[in-house]
């Protein structure tokens, strides 16, 4: 049975009214119950990509969760006067659900990033959980899908997390996620941050909603991904005086 949560729509995106300790029960209560479940942990930036790509925003709309990673989202939201509860980033939801994983013997299948960092995240991963069952992992760098697919379910997982970046793994899980009964997420550059060639901004930044400050300060090549938040803003206050007019 598919649960319910109500909605807010930020731009054509239906976010998932969802606070982290809610989605992590949710999740788990589901990965219990061995169902398949697609998360998709959007910010602006998917948002408006969703936009201008029908096919994009058409396998959003697959999805059973749809969470706000970002504080431009929950600004979005606020300003359209149908707000979210908190931020629930693709980061902290993984590292719930990996310990949940390692504590319940629970199987976890890792896909995406660079083969050596991949390797790097697997053997953290070891060191820290020692009892988590990694019961496959692929990078991200692969020519034949469908055999990466095959891979997967083989390995039987309760858990698929896919670092290809969006709109690749949200491409990739939607045309695959029928391949076994699992919760499938997005986790974006994650397994860089788990493996430590990126840094996680420190507490203090995430506090004060300057993370992606933190992140351009550590990758400037990102500064044009960055720039798309006022148009974002911009597009969210358009539809909002819009939506008064009528
Ligand atoms: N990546 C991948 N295959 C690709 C393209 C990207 O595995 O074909 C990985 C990349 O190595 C990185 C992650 O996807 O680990 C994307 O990270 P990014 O920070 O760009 O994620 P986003 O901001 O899109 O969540």
């Amino acid at each position: 049975m598919k649960a319910k949560y109500p909605t807010v729509n930020v731009l054509g995106v239906n976010f998932t009214k969802i606070t982290n300790h809610a989605l992590r029960t949710q999740l788990i209560a589901d990965s219990q119950q061995h169902l398949n479940r697609f998360v998709v942990t959007a910010n602006p930036e998917i948002v408006l990509y969703a936009r201008h790509d029908p096919a994009y925003a058409r396998v959003i709309q697959q999805a059973d969760y749809i969470t706000a990673d970002g504080i431009g989202i929950i600004k979005g939201a606020q300003l359209l006067h149908t707000p979210l509860p908190e931020r629930v980033t693709g980061f902290d939801t993984l590292v719930a659900l990996l310990a949940f994983a390692a504590q319940n013997n629970k199987r976890v299948f890792l896909l995406g990033a660079k083969s050596a960092v991949l390797e790097l995240t697997v053997a953290h991963l070891h060191a820290q959980y020692p009892h988590l069952k990694i019961v496959g992992y692929h990078d991200g760098y692969f020519d034949d899908a469908a055999q990466v697919a095959a891979e997967i379910t083989a390995s039987a997982p309760d858990f698929v997390f896919v670092a290809l970046g969006f709109p690749k793994q949200e491409f990739f899980i939607a045309k695959y996620r029928s391949c076994a009964s699992a919760i499938w997420m997005g986790v974006g550059g994650s397994f860089d941050v788990l493996a430590g060639t990126v840094k996680r901004a420190p507490l203090f930044w995430q506090k004060h909603h300057i993370e992606w400050l933190y992140r351009l300060l550590q990758e400037p090549t990102r500064i044009g991904r960055i720039l798309s938040l006022p148009r974002y803003l911009a597009l969210v206050l358009f539809s909002k005086y819009n939506h008064q007019k009528k």
